[in-house]
This record gives structure tokens, C-alpha cells and sequence, in this order.
């Protein structure tokens, strides 16, 4: 099962560790049953690589508690597009792991190398992941924002405010909707 390690790439950016604590709550990431890491990237033209935005890793409540801030109908509508689009991939006969062998975007195909920026969600357990981690590419990430009210947008940039405390520097770069709790 060595192939299921969490790989080098989705370790902490500041520590290149595993992550190890909940970003949120604190907890210590091996004492929880399963927990999120998730991290965002930005192509720059003139780089080659793409830039890590940021990466946190959160355990499986404050995953939960993240995505309480938006609304019952707007859970639904990500949880029911999401659905579709694994569907969709299921029917094409390609696999979650292949798209994320080939840099591409899980959902729709694309080069991670040809989107603007781009997400890597990956559920872990202990040193593990459950699962092949999926890309999301800026143009789904566009298409799940637009899936959201405008009340559930501002509950959720309240809550990233509140407890994802990032640089200012950083603040700056990310739009709304960069990160979204899915
Ligand atoms: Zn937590």
C-alpha cells in the first residue's frame, strides 16, 4: 500500500513535512480519523512551475464546519454538480488517478499547466490518503462560486477571515472563491 503514501508535493509548503496540525482547531492531525489538505497554485507566464498560493490541512469537523457556512441549497447545488462531474468522468472510463498522474484538472480535463490557477484536494488518514487527490481547475472553480448565493459567499468569506488568517500579501492575490470548502 506504499503507493498510497501522501505524496512529497502535498506536504506542508513552509516545513516540507507532513502537515500536522488542523489549521483551524489546533489538533494533531494523527489523532484524527481523517483530515483535508488542500493547496492552491498560480501559473505565472514567465515561470516555469507554478507557484504555491497557499496549503493548510484541516481535519475532517473543521472541514465540516467550513462547509455549515453555506447554505443548506447551496451545499446542495456543489455536492449535485460535483456528483455530475464524477459521474461523467466514471462514464468516460478514466480515473480520478489518472487525471492526477497527467496534471490535469480531475473535473474537466485540462492541463494544469494551461489554467490560470488551479486547487489539489486530497482526504488523508495518518501518513495515507483515502483517495486519489483531485485538481480543480479556476474555470470549475468558477462554475461551483457561481452555484453559490450571495449570502453563502459572504459566509464563507467571513469564515476564511476568521480562521484562515492569512498574510495580507496574500490576501491580496486570492479573489473570492479561490477557496471554497467542498
Ligand atoms: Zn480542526
Amino acid at each position: 500500500m506504499d503507493n498510497n503514501k501522501i505524496p512529497f508535493n502535498l506536504c506542508a509548503e513552509d516545513t516540507k513535512q507532513p502537515h500536522e496540525h488542523c489549521k483551524i482547531c489546533g489538533v494533531n492531525l494523527r489523532d484524527v480519523d481523517t483530515y483535508g489538505i488542500q493547496k492552491v497554485y498560480k501559473n505565472y507566464p514567465q515561470q516555469r512551475e507554478a507557484q504555491v498560493l497557499f496549503d493548510f490541512a484541516l481535519c475532517m469537523p473543521c472541514m465540516e464546519s467550513a462547509r455549515a457556512e453555506l447554505s443548506q441549497e447551496s451545499r446542495q447545488r456543489i455536492d449535485l454538480f460535483m456528483r455530475e462531474k464524477m459521474m461523467d468522468l466514471a462514464l468516460s472510463g478514466i480515473s480520478p488517478s489518472e487525471r492526477y498522474q497527467q496534471q490535469q484538472c480531475t473535473l474537466s480535463g485540462k492541463d494544469l499547466n494551461q489554467v490560470n490557477d488551479y486547487q489539489v484536494i486530497a482526504i488523508c488518514k495518518g501518513e495515507n490518503l483515502v483517495e486519489s487527490p483531485i485538481y480543480i481547475s479556476d474555470m470549475i472553480l468558477d462554475e461551483i462560486h457561481e452555484l453559490l448565493s450571495a449570502k453563502s459567499r459572504d459566509e464563507l468569506d467571513r469564515f476564511t477571515e476568521n480562521n484562515l488568517d492569512w498574510p495580507p500579501e496574500l490576501k491580496a492575490l486570492i479573489k473570492q472563491g479561490d477557496w471554497l470548502p467542498i
